[in-house]
């Protein structure tokens, strides 16, 4: 049990990547803050799948779009467990369009829940790192840090700006024993890679199955990454032997990024 005693909060942590990071770190013993939007029904379901695990496990339902509930999810957890030792920034949204055609209002909700979303909980979390001198924070980011494709300007930008983000906190941070790492999944089977399978190939006018085959030609293993793999890859950078590392982006894509 590596994780005993420490508390994670993980934003978007109801579905997908963020509930498989949720379950591995339960599973390595850590008291787990939950977060997401989906529904109530969901939202149980994953709960329960968590507290399988038998640590604590508390539900916050802040929306990623609002500073003052991401301040108060924070503060809350803190008083609830007496820590938030782990950060995994992880709500994320995607929309893909052409740049003449991306709505604007989809813009602004993928910079503000992809990346100013991971701004505010770490300015809110920080403070209690620094106090305690240990802390680890591990934001989501995406092959799309460090790779563009088209039709995806928003969510580029934001995992590119969350990239640098993490790098710049990595640095603040160094001497106070917390850590700042990004990990950059390829294409990973999850509601939010099957929703853009129809924009893409709506956008490109291709078939929805030559959507599906395009997403994965990226990946030089021809596979999806496992949400299980992206979870044991956060798991070991919540724990004591990643102490050393800080201010990484660890491409975990099947080799798109080596091309
Ligand atoms: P998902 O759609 O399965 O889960 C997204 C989660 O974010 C859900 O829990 C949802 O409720 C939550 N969320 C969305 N908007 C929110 C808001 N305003 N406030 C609070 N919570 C909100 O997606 P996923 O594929 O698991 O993606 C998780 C992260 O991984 C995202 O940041 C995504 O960009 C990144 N990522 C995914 C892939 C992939 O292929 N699936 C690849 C690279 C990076």
């Amino acid at each position: 049990m590596t994780l005993q005693d420490k508390t994670a909060v993980i934003t978007g942590s109801t579905s997908g990547i963020g509930l498989g990071i949720a379950q591995a770190l339960a599973r390595d013993g850590a008291n787990i803050v939950m977060n997401g939007l989906g529904t109530e029904t969901d939202n149980a379901k994953a709960i329960a799948a968590v507290k399988e695990h038998g640590t604590r496990v508390a539900f916050d339902g802040a929306n990623m779009l609002r500073h003052n509930q991401i301040a108060d999810m924070i503060a809350k957890a803190e008083k609830t467990f007496g820590a938030v030792d782990i950060l995994v920034n992880n709500a994320g949204i995607q929309h893909v369009a052409p740049i003449e055609e991306f709505p604007i209002e989809q813009w602004d909700s993928i910079i503000a829940i992809n990346l100013t979303s991971a701004f505010h909980t770490t300015r809110a979390a920080v403070p209690g790192m620094k106090r305690r001198k240990w802390g680890r924070i591990i934001n989501i980011c995406s092959a799309h840090s460090l790779r563009a494709s088209p039709f995806k300007s928003a969510y580029v930008s934001a995992k590119h700006g969350l990239a640098g983000f993490t790098k710049t906190v990595a640095l603040e941070l160094a001497e106070h024993g917390v850590t700042a790492n990004a990990i950059s999944p390829g294409f990973v089977w999850t509601p939010l890679v099957e929703k853009q399978i129809p924009d893409l190939a709506k956008s490109e006018n291709i078939s929805l199955e030559q959507a599906k085959k395009q997403v994965l030609s990226r990946q030089p293993t021809n596979q999806f990454v496992t949400v299980e793999q992206v979870a044991a890859l956060a798991a070991f950078l919540a724990g004591q032997n990643a102490a050393s590392i800080t201010g990484a982006n660890y491409a975990i894509d099947g080799g798109w990024t080596a091309q």
